[in-house]
């Protein structure tokens, strides 16, 4: 019998996720309602921030962080080339210019020297991406941040559930984003949501995710009023009660994921050792969120096709997002631009990571990758 597939991530959902829906599916708020209050007031606690605003996708989320950082038409904005094309598309929807910083060999993380060479009088911003789920340098990206005026925002949609120095993901940058979608740390179907400590980005980015309209509909209800004002442009961005059920149930069963995930990735870094296969390296002091298990390996093409007719789901995250023929069209971007990016895209692989991998599906990751190396 052939082995059954191995996804690179999975979500998990119980018979408590289960009934949290339901439970709102047979209440009177369906959408933006009292449990996206509740899952807001929970994700901020636990993210250490004074606001959280959720909205239908971490690209949404994105969108509305860029909104709140006053960016514009003519201004830069500094993200790295090794992540999701919406990290930098967020930047492209404000008419503004992503610049590709590129990141540190032995973590992938955005290098704070390299930021500095970048910034210009245009630069507005910077966006940190915690690949892999691996917090960045935010103690020397704030100091060049202030130095230089800029508003530091986190990517963060791969470190729900990380920490710093004992300091959460969603405390550690003035605007951070995360994503909900089912392979991240938590799912919500779709979804995403901004924290921050700034009452003004904040209420920002609520009207955002609502037309630009200064209260929402429920707001207008309860006070028996149907008088609204549209002061800015904004989108329909709002998430449902229906997901924020499920993401609010997700939530309190985090911290034990993210163990079970660094688990699985000490079996692999113990696992590995000696072979031809290099894990990224974890900063002292850092809580990983392993939403991802990055190796670089040698012959990576040849062995992710033998992983895949193993029939392991590996994956590669990512292709340099400025070598995408929409970049290389309007940004003129190409080849050379970020070469330890580059170089790295030869060569990572991501090996399959969820909270509930069995031991015995892991060990069948780890033979076929030593297979693999010896085969190619
Ligand atoms: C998933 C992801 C996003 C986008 O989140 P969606 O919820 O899918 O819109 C943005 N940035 C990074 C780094 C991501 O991994």
């Amino acid at each position: 019998m052939r082995n059954s597939f191995i996804p690179y991530g999975r979500h998990e959902i119980g018979d408590d996720d289960i009934a949290a829906v339901v439970a709102v599916l047979k209440s009177d708020w369906l959408t933006t309602g009292p449990v996206l209050d509740s899952f807001e007031q929970e994700l901020a606690k636990f993210g250490g921030a004074r606001y959280a605003i959720a909205v239908n996708s971490g690209t949404a989320a994105l969108h509305g962080a860029v909104h709140a950082a006053g960016i514009g038409p003519g201004d830069e904005v500094l993200v790295p080339p090794m992540t999701f094309v919406a990290t930098a598309n967020s930047v492209v929807y404000h008419g503004a210019t992503p610049v590709f910083v590129d990141v540190e060999e032995s973590t992938l993380l955005l290098n704070p020297g390299e930021v500095e060479k970048k910034i210009t009088p245009r630069t507005k911003a910077i966006i940190a991406v915690d690949y892999a789920g691996q917090p960045c340098d935010y103690r020397k990206l704030r100091q060049i941040a202030d130095t230089h005026g800029l508003v530091l925002i986190a990517d963060a949609c791969h470190s729900l559930g990380a920490a710093d120095g004992g300091r959460p993901c969603g405390s550690l940058a003035d605007l951070t984003v995360f994503s909900f979608h089912p392979v991240k740390p938590i799912a919500a179907g779709e979804g995403g949501a901004v924290l921050t400590d700034d009452p003004q980005m904040a209420s920002r980015i609520r009207m955002f995710r609502n037309h630009g309209i200064s209260t929402d509909h429920r707001q207008r209800q309860e006070a028996g009023q149907w008088y609204y004002e549209m002061v800015d442009l904004g989108f329909n961005y709002r998430m449902t009660d229906i997901q924020a059920s499920l993401a609010l149930s997700q939530l309190k069963k985090l911290p034990g994921w993210i163990s079970k995930r660094q688990r699985v990735a000490e079996r692999y870094d113990s696992q590995l050792a000696g072979l031809e296969a290099r894990p990224l390296q974890v900063q002292p002091g850092v809580s990983h969120g392993y939403h991802l298990y990055v190796v670089r390996i040698p012959r990576r093409d040849g062995v992710f096709r033998l992983m895949r007719a193993g029939n392991l789901g590996v994956n590669l995250h990512y292709i340099p997002v400025y070598l995408h023929p929409y970049y290389r069209k309007t940004f003129g971007t190409k080849e050379g631009l970020c070469p330890v990016a580059e170089s790295a895209y030869r060569e990572i692989i991501s090996l399959p990571i969820f909270p509930n991998l069995a031991e015995a599906d892991q060990q069948r990751v780890i033979l076929t990758l030593k297979n693999a190396l010896a085969r190619t």
